[in-house]
């Protein structure tokens, strides 16, 4: 590996969250209320019944208003003070990154804290927990308003996923965290990343369709792992060239 190149981008998943307490949509935990939040996630769910999925999406604020970023996030910020450049690209709407401390930061889903209004486009931050009045209104137009992230089914903000892709492809390491790598375009972000040459790492405690096209696949928490990749594995990939 070149000295010189040590631009970093590293693409998380729900499951950089898990330490924090924040469930994945997968496995035995995933359902909120016998619903199965692929199903909730979607226009077709919130036209059908915005009040249903607006209360999921409450539940969702309040676990993440009451709960922190984990190490792994932590580190992150650690990464980006001591290295520069670092990216995130995070698939993730709980806004972690950012209320840890991270400055590059790509949130290809939107997040959990912005709202968005169904007729007039308008987009806006809102905190509170709970909110006062479901399914939440437009302070302009008075129309329904929706979480601003990106449902199943629906396309991603093409400024995001071009710096997404771009940052991609001028990286020499990234690192793919807590992804199930199912989901597209940002499943494809590790492959691109290997074809222009970067070094790619996995972090995840299970095996995911890209597993086998990484340089290296570690198999743990995030909250554990990327710590120790960080003091034990990373200094040592710059020794190779
Ligand atoms: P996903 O596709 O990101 O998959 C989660 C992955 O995390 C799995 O591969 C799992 O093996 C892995 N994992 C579990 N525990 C882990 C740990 N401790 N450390 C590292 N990896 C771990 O997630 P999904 O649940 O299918 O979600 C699909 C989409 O829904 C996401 O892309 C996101 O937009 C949204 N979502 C966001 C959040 C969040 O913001 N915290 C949570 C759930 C879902
Ligand atoms: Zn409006």
């Amino acid at each position: 590996m070149d000295r010189s190149a040590k631009s970093i981008v590293a693409l998380t998943g729900a499951g950089i969250s898990v330490e924090s307490g924040i469930p994945t949509f997968r496995g035995p935990d995933g359902l909120w209320q016998g619903h199965d939040p692929h199903q909730l996630a979607t226009p077709l769910a919130f036209a059908r019944d915005p009040e249903l999925v607006w209360r999921f999406y409450e539940w969702r604020r309040g676990l993440v208003a009451a709960s922190q970023p984990n190490n792994a996030h932590h580190v992150l910020v650690e990464i980006e003070e001591t290295l520069s450049p670092l990216t995130i690209i995070t698939q993730n709407v709980d806004g972690y990154h950012i209320e840890a401390g991270s400055e590059n930061v790509i949130e290809l889903h939107g997040s959990l804290w912005r709202l968005k209004c169904t007729h007039c486009s308008q987009r806006w931050e809102d905190r509170r927990h709970p909110l006062p009045d479901l399914p939440a209104r437009c302070p302009s137009c008075n129309a329904l308003a929706r979480p601003d992230v990106v449902w199943f089914g629906e396309t991603l903000d093409p400024h995001n996923l071009n710096a997404a892709y771009k940052q991609t492809q001028q990286s020499s390491i990234f690192l793919s965290i807590g992804t199930s790598s199912v989901v597209h375009p940002a499943a494809e972000l590790p492959l691109l990343a290997r074809q222009h040459g970067a070094y790619t790492i996995e972090i995840n405690p299970e095996n995911t369709p890209i597993s086998g096209f990484m340089d290296e696949v570690i198999r743990g928490s995030a909250a554990d792992e990327l710590g120790r990749w960080w003091k034990e594995d990373y200094p040592k990939l710059l020794d190779t060239d």
